[in-house]
């Protein structure tokens, strides 16, 4: 069941406020910013950890969990390595994310996109929108890498009148959106989702590339990439590649949020639609369709991707159990090493489905351990049943 939420004219009359109930767990999702702060303590995924009851809720199932691939990946009706024929310059990937959006608005199925730009000065800063033009979509093109409010724009949602809308967010986004969806006042919601894993302040961020990059101040672009290596595009269109495993953890190991090393939920659970990366191989976008609503939005644009089969290649578990006491210790190879072992990795390495099971088995070990450390108290309700099962294959350190 889903917590009930209480009466929206109530929540109204609360409007502002800076309150933050998460505290030091908030992702800065943005429903706090809005009247629909009122219901934070049932919407908040770092509060309220209910992504069973909202997948029924949305999917009208919950995960199988006699099911691996349901742990891993939630509930899901296909999915998909793609890519744009035509990619959008300037794009994350190749753009399948605001192709869809753009659609979407240009076949009137929705009256607004909530998305995100960045800030005048800062390219990195987000500016959370509710765009209804294509310009204003594309101009949210590319990851801004950083805690982003997106909620903050749904009280515009209300006072604008619409009733058709596509949200494309994160996790914890999507799960605060999904508990307060039935107070929007809209006929129809449609939710297009990423991905995502260790996000950072924007302070973090800097942290992040003065220590990584060699030109913090040029990089316009980088991701985590299938190769093991971090790729970063600078403004000279240059690119630079540091391999993950030269990267200088002992330092690094504060930068992510908070809120980022408890999540559980990499895989965007409650998105209709999710386009990532992560379960393709190198250069390919994935794709996930959790519904029916999922499979009428990418059905949208099907003619302008190459679409082919995922695959899996490999096996995980060793290099999992391996990076555990690794990252715990703080172990930072010298370069020359850092980089041998990202090509042998590459080479001998998990690929496809096999390298999002890593990086998910990855992360969720290391998040379940801070939340042993840091909120023992949360530990039972927080950690879904998936993810506990998912830790359950590995040895972990007794404290
Ligand atoms: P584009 O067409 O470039 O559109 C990007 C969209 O992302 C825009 O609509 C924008 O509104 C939205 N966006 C940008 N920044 C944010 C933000 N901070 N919060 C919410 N929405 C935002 N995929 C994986 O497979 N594995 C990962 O580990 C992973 N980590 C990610 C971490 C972050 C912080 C983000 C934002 C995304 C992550 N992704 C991850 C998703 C992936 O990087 C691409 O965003 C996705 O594949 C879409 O690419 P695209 O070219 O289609 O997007
Ligand atoms: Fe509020 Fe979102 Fe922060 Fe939770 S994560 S406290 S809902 S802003």
């Amino acid at each position: 069941m889903i917590a009930p939420v209480r009466s929206h004219q109530k929540a109204k009359a609360l409007k502002p406020t800076s309150r933050r109930p998460a505290k030091e767990l908030c992702s800065e999702c943005g429903l706090c910013d809005t009247y629909y702060v009122h219901y934070v303590k049932e919407a908040c995924a770092f509060i309220n950890q209910q992504i069973a009851e909202l997948e029924q809720a949305t999917h009208k199932r919950s995960r199988n969990l006699d099911n691996p691939d349901d742990w891993y990946f939630g509930v899901y009706q296909d999915m998909m390595a793609a890519r744009k024929q035509q990619p959008i310059p300037g794009a994350q990937w190749t753009g399948i994310v605001s192709t869809i959006a753009c659609e979407m608005l240009a076949r009137g199925l929705v009256e607004g996109v909530v998305c995100v730009q960045n800030t005048k000065e800062d390219r990195f800063q987000p500016q959370p929108v509710l765009a209804r033009t294509k310009e204003e979509v594309l101009a949210a093109k590319v990851n801004k890498p950083t805690l982003s409010p997106n909620l903050s724009v749904l009280e515009q949602v209300e006072r604008s009148g619409m009733k058709r809308l596509l949200v494309i967010g994160v996790g914890c986004q999507i799960q605060a959106l999904r508990a307060v969806q039935s107070k929007l006042g809209l006929e129809k919601l449609y939710v297009l989702g990423t991905p995502c894993v260790d996000n950072v302040t924007r302070a973090g961020l800097q942290k992040f590339l003065e220590t990584t990059s060699r030109s913090p101040e040029t990089v316009v672009h980088y991701e985590f990439m299938q190769d093991f290596q971090i790729h970063f595009k600078h403004e000279d269109g240059s690119e630079e590649k540091v391999p993950f495993f030269g990267l200088n953890t002992k330092v690094l190991k504060d930068v992510f949020a908070p809120s980022c090393l408890s999540c559980f939920d990499y895989v965007n659970s409650l998105a209709d639609l999710v386009v990532g990366y992560m379960g393709a191989p190198f250069g390919w976008q994935w794709i996930v369709v959790r519904n029916q609503i999922g499979k009428e939005m990418l059905d949208l644009v099907r003619e302008q991707l190459d679409i082919q089969p995922v695959m899996s290649k490999g096996d995980r578990r060793a290099a999992v159990q391996q990076s555990i006491p690794a990252y715990e210790k703080g172990v930072t190879l010298p370069m020359w090493a850092a980089k041998l072992m990202g090509l042998a990795i590459e080479k001998i390495g998990p690929k496809g489905l096999e390298y999002a099971r890593f990086s998910i088995d990855s992360h969720f070990t290391r998040n379940y351990l801070y939340v042993k450390r840091h909120y023992p108290e949360k530990l039972e309700s927080h950690v879904p049943e998936y993810a506990k099962r998912i830790v359950a294959q590995y040895k972990l350190p007794d404290s």
